[in-house]
């Protein structure tokens, strides 16, 4: 059974990346997604793969974690007993409330720290309700891919947002190796799901020499890297900051400022500037 319920997570993670690809690179690589989610399917019994299908076309995720006994999707409690047998994973268990499959979310997994919350002076309006001045990297250190989210990663760690930078980069980095989220411009949007604990959180990062993300492809050398956190409820609003993000950095202009930015308080500032009417 948990291999199923892993099976089930990679799937959801498949079905994702196609959303993602589909709203920022055209069809690209979208044969590649489409062709691993008929293959992931093909392992899954067929009653359990045409549940998740449906949950999936109707409110996706169509499978989340259980977190403090509380359905990751809904957050509405889960009965006790079946908080145990979600435990035990010896079969699938449904969420009785919104229907979508549960699993249990290790307790050692990566997880966003509950109280800190993103923002300045209490401030959290547009952008400053997923970042803070002290999630900006003007000038990354890394010269490769796997290098800048570890980077990321660890400074999301020791700004006391996430609990283990180290494993947040992992899940990062099997999502890129899906594939890869660098786009045009030299954008790319790394990520890691299913952390939970508290809202999306975004960290920007620029690098002036651009580093290879995506293994020689046509994405070219990447500079501006937005790198978030993404609990399972907040799926569809990823989606949404996503479209904001990249519809601000169309212009040249607009990246040259950040590009620019020397301090993190001037790339906070040409952040917030850039998203006034983009990110609401
Ligand atoms: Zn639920």
């Amino acid at each position: 059974m948990k291999k199923l319920i892993n099976d089930l997570i990679q799937l959801q993670e498949l079905y994702e990346a196609r959303a993602q690809q589909e709203m920022l690179a055209g069809r690209e690589h979208l044969g590649e997604l489409e062709r691993a989610i008929r293959e992931m399917l093909v392992g899954v019994p067929p009653e359990t793969a045409s549940l998740f299908q449906r949950l999936q076309q109707r409110s996706p995720p169509a499978i989340v974690p259980m977190v403090n006994n509380v359905c990751g999707g809904c957050g509405m409690a889960i009965p006790i007993s079946q908080v145990h047998a979600i435990h035990a994973a010896t079969a699938l268990h449904t969420c009785p409330t919104c229907a979508r499959l549960l699993y249990f979310l290790d307790t050692s997994a990566p997880r966003r720290v509950p109280g800190k919350r993103p923002g300045v002076a209490g401030v959290r309006v547009g952008i400053a309700r997923y970042t803070s001045p002290e999630l900006m990297i003007p000038s990354l250190e890394a010269t490769d891919r796997d290098g800048t989210i570890l980077e990321i990663c660890s400074m999301l760690e020791t700004q006391g947002f996430v609990t283990d930078g180290r494993r947040l980069a992992e899940a990062a980095l099997r999502r890129e190796a899906m594939a890869s989220t660098a786009i045009e411009h030299g954008l790319a949007f790394p990520h890691a799901r299913g952390i939970e604990g508290g809202g999306l959180t975004l960290a920007l990062a620029v690098s002036p020499k651009g580093v290879r993300f995506d293994g020689g492809g046509r994405a070219g050398l990447t500079r501006i890297i937005f790198f978030v956190v993404i609990p399972s409820a907040a799926s569809a609003f990823y989606l949404r900051l996503l479209a904001g993000l990249t519809k601000t950095l169309q212009g040249d202009a607009a990246r040259r400022k950040l590009m620019e930015a020397e301090t993190r308080e001037k790339l906070w500032k040409a952040l917030c500037q850039l998203t006034r009417k983009t990110i609401l």
